[in-house]
């Protein structure tokens, strides 16, 4: 990995507060093979990720579990953040559901390679929430298109730290 997440100290000091939505940018630097609860065993190629989510009881808490490596794993997204580094995080504090908007919107934007169906979406209508993005892909444009759905600016904190 060349990458990795903040230690959980720093992520205790993220600025961030509201409820509302978010977004994890992930990166694998190498194909995974993880077993992600009842989806069974799933191969993740390298590349990007984007998980969406929301937190509308408190966007900061639920952002430190997405960083802490350590934890008792209970979603689907826990698999995955266990082990892929969390380079990126964008959201939404409007105390509003952007979820499922952005993950429709995620198959149409480009590097866009494929979804992991039943991720993270058990409780809504989306095919997924989580999904692979070519490892070029240019985060900025991706963002941008993203903030269209909702017409709002994402507040980010860069997370990687190598
Ligand atoms: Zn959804």
């Amino acid at each position: 990995m060349s990458t990795s997440i903040r230690p959980a100290t720093e992520a205790d000091a993220l600025d961030i507060t509201g409820k509302g939505s978010y977004v994890l940018v992930l990166r694998l630097d190498e194909p995974r093979s993880i077993d992600v609860g009842k989806l069974g065993r799933v191969c993740f190629p390298a590349g990007v990720y984007l998980y969406f989510g929301s937190a509308l009881n408190g966007l900061k808490g639920r952002i430190q579990r997405h960083l802490r490596r350590e934890k008792k794993v209970h979603w689907h997204i826990d698999h995955l953040t266990s082990l892929a580094s969390i380079e990126d995080v964008w959201w939404i504090d409007d105390g509003r559901n952007w979820e499922c908007g952005w993950a429709n919107r995620a198959a149409g934007l480009p590097g866009w390679n494929w979804s992991v169906a039943g991720f993270g979406s058990s409780d809504c209508r989306c095919s997924s929430h989580l999904h692979a993005f070519d490892s070029t892909s240019n985060l900025a444009s991706m963002r941008r298109q993203l903030q269209r759905v909702c017409g709002r600016r994402f507040k980010r904190e860069a997370t990687a730290s190598g």
